[in-house]
């Protein structure tokens, strides 16, 4: 066995959605929608099964899907992508992210991870042989510590995965902490890796790919997901965008995790990327207005409610709470008691940070607001009867 990986523990979503279940809570836990994607990506999903497309599909991705990729490059973000030689279609992001890390690292290289972060970047760079460099946000506001991040840099560096909007704090990295990324990447002469799978859901700021900084367009990895694009976080259909000299060598690990992916779920894909820009902004403000609902709830039983720009998460400080924490309790134990108790299941943030930082704060915890208003607002009213 690789004790490595038989040590690490079972994914704090599949815990915590379990317990939900368990006990009949509302899953604010796990960030998956509930509801449905377009219908007549469903149904051009289906269509295509049965039009035959049930085979292989071409190892970057069908041609039809990698154009669109590149289509909404330009869309989106003024970006010039060949789809022919810079896209490679993944089996989700978390496969993207995987054949990424493959691709660029070497045993004994370091990647600068900031925390709080999504918890499957450590294991998978550690798998390699690989070392992460932390580096915590500021925890009043997820402000960056620049200083920090600087000195975090050095000849071992290889990389730094940016997650931006970043889950699980719903911080989109600011034009100015954008520059400043891409000022230390190209002075270390480095790559950035960059988590974008949450791109059109932002709502107060505009999502900035850091490829499209000066610079930036041969260093970065860009990470794309059509389970959040398109609210069906089963398909796990995830697409790269890299330069040429980079997509070449993921197209590489890619064949050999998993070489390709369901070609009935690109045609939808495609499809779906293609939409009038109105979807994504329609996307987009649904989300806000979920946000809305469960920030103001939540700050008005008490909660420290921080600031969530996109994504479908926003972290909350429980201590304000006061008598509904107990003594001692952190953020694990509060979550589970809220399922028990409440009836609603969120996620604890300490689950975001490695042991080897240091203590992670045990006072944060991450609802995901992407259900129906409804649901939301029932969350709010059992908490209301708890806390
Ligand atoms: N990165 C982040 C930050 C995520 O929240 C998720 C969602 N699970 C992923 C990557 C993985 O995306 P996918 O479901 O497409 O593999
Ligand atoms: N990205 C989702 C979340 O953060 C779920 C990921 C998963 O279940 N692996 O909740």
């Amino acid at each position: 066995l690789n004790g490595q990986t038989a040590a690490l523990p079972t994914t704090i979503f599949t815990v915590m959605s379990a317990l939900a279940q368990q006990h009949g809570a509302i899953n604010l836990g796990q960030g998956f929608p509930d509801t449905e994607g377009p219908a007549h990506l469903v149904e051009a999903a289906a269509a295509a099964l049965r039009d035959g497309r049930n085979q292989y599909a071409p190892l970057t991705g069908l041609p039809e899907l990698r154009e669109a990729v590149a289509r909404s490059n330009a869309r989106f973000y003024g970006l010039d992508i060949d789809p022919a030689s810079e896209v490679v279609v993944t089996s989700g992001a978390t496969e993207a992210l995987a054949a990424s890390f493959a691709a660029l690292l070497n045993p004994g290289d370091e990647v600068i991870v900031i925390e709080p972060a999504f918890d499957t970047y450590l294991p998978v760079i550690r798998l390699l042989g690989a070392t992460p460099r932390l580096v915590r946000l500021n925890l009043h506001d997820w402000s960056l510590p620049r200083d920090e991040l600087a000195a975090a840099f050095g000849p071992k560096t290889k990389a730094i995965l940016l997650n931006s909007p970043m889950n699980p704090t719903g911080k989109v990295f600011t034009q100015e902490e954008l520059s400043f990324i891409a000022g230390l990447v190209q002075e270390h002469d480095t790559y950035a890796i960059c988590d974008e799978v949450y791109e059109h859901l932002v709502f107060d700021a505009r999502h900035t790919p850091l490829m499209t900084l000066p610079g930036m367009r041969e260093r970065c990895v860009r990470i794309g997901s059509a389970g959040k694009s398109f609210s069906f976080t089963g398909w796990k259909v995830g697409y790269i965008t890299a330069p040429r000299a980079l997509a070449s060598v993921i197209a590489k690990t890619h064949q050999n995790l998993t070489f390709a992916t369901a070609p009935n779920l690109q045609r939808a894909v495609a499809i779906g990327l293609d939409q009038d820009t109105g979807y994504f902004t329609e996307l987009s403000q649904g989300m806000r207005l979920r946000r809305d609902i469960l920030a103001a709830g939540l700050s008005d039983l008490g909660f420290g409610v921080l600031p969530s720009d996109g994504t479908y998460f926003l972290t909350a400080d429980i201590r304000p709470l006061g008598a509904a924490t107990r003594p001692g309790e952190d953020d694990v134990a509060w979550c589970k008691r809220a399922t028990v108790e409440a009836g609603v299941t969120l996620i604890p943030v300490s689950a975001f940070y490695d042991p080897a930082g240091g203590p992670a704060p045990s006072h944060f915890v991450r609802f995901a607001f992407c259900k129906q208003p409804a649901v939301l607002e029932e969350a709010i009213l059992r908490l209301r009867n708890w806390v």
